[in-house]
């Protein structure tokens, strides 16, 4: 049952430009298998986006999660994949090709203020963003300075700030400021953006009137642009990025170990989310009845050929 609740998929981004380089892989999009060219290892996605997919037919894919979000479920969708594969750009995009993000803030908006207009139940809602940061488990508040936070398994958010905003504009604006301090952090010093995994959460609390009895419900979106998921370890032997290598793929293979127990439940499981601050965050939102996608994104270079097999790899071993 929960399987239909989670999905994941690949998409391509279009190879790069270089000499006598090609593709690694061969995508099979009506059975929806990529083959390593390399061994000829098959990889079952639930769907397949290939380089030349438009950011339209991505955003209609996980429609059906905003819709859920809207109607008071939990949604999360992630952007797994080496630095460079198109994690930002299909979760955020360019100003004239929007990704997922500021199309789903859009469509957000757009549904509830309708409702608002339409209904007759005096219908309120109110929308809030926190945009924070974990690198090396620790956790970043970008909506105040970068600075460092604690997170309570109570109240997770609660030491987060929570910037209310009244149009898919504003939200834009927020978020992309907060982004703005993950790149160039006094904290952190280093280029980290590619380093820790960046987590914008929209909170919708709706609230109408049925038989003069307020009714209230609260849902939350998550979207998150995960560290790069390159294997550092073996790359250099410099420390502090050794202990930043361990760090993501420590991780992330808790979140892969977290997705695969939601999915694949056995009697009195007790999943992992307290193993990483990432899934200790999204934990009331993975899970049950929420809705998640997992979005791994593949630059499928030949060089790239080691990254592309751990990337599939973390994809099948989730479903
Ligand atoms: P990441 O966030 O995973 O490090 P980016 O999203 O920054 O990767 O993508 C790296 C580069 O590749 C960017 O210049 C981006 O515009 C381009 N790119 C990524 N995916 C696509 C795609 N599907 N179509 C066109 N360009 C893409
Ligand atoms: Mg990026």
């Amino acid at each position: 049952m929960a399987q239909e609740n989670v999905n994941v998929v690949a998409r391509i981004r279009p190879l790069s430009n270089e000499t006598n380089d090609e593709t690694c892989i061969k995508i099979d999009p009506v059975s929806s298998v990529i083959t390593l060219t390399t061994n000829e290892k098959q990889f079952h996605m639930d769907k397949i986006f290939e380089q030349n997919a438009p950011q339209e037919e991505i955003f209609e894919y996980i429609q059906p999660i905003i819709a859920a979000v809207i109607n008071g479920i939990h949604g999360t969708i992630f952007a797994y994949g080496q630095t460079g594969s198109g994690k930002t750009h299909t979760m955020i995009g360019s100003d004239e090709n929007h990704g997922i993000i500021p199309r789903s803030i859009e469509m957000i908006f757009i549904a509830l203020n309708e409702q608002s207009k339409n209904r007759k139940d005096n219908f309120k809602f109110k929308i809030s963003c926190t945009v924070l940061q974990i690198y090396c488990e620790k956790t970043y508040d970008l909506l105040n300075g970068n600075e460092k936070i604690e997170i309570h398994s109570r109240d997770i958010l609660k030491n987060a700030k929570e910037v209310e905003v009244k149009s898919s504009n504003e939200c834009m604006k927020i978020l992309k400021c907060g982004l703005e301090k993950r790149k160039v952090s006094g904290t952190l010093m280093n280029e980290t953006s590619s380093r820790s995994h960046a987590i914008l959460t929209l909170t919708l609390k709706t609230e109408y009137f049925k038989e003069n009895k307020k009714h209230e419900r609260i849902s939350r979106l998550n979207m998150v642009d995960l560290a790069g998921s390159e294997n550092r370890n073996h790359t250099n032997n410099n420390k502090t990025q050794n202990f930043e290598g361990a760090n993501i793929n420590k991780s992330l293979s808790t979140l892969g170990q977290v997705i695969r127990e939601i999915i694949n439940p056995f009697p009195n499981q007790v999943i992992s989310y307290r193993s990483s601050k990432l899934t200790m965050i999204l934990r009331d939102s993975l899970g049950g009845n929420s809705k998640t996608t997992v979005i791994v994104n593949i630059h499928s270079n030949s060089k790239y050929a080691t990254e592309t097999k751990s990337t599939l790899n973390f994809a099948v071993n989730v479903k």
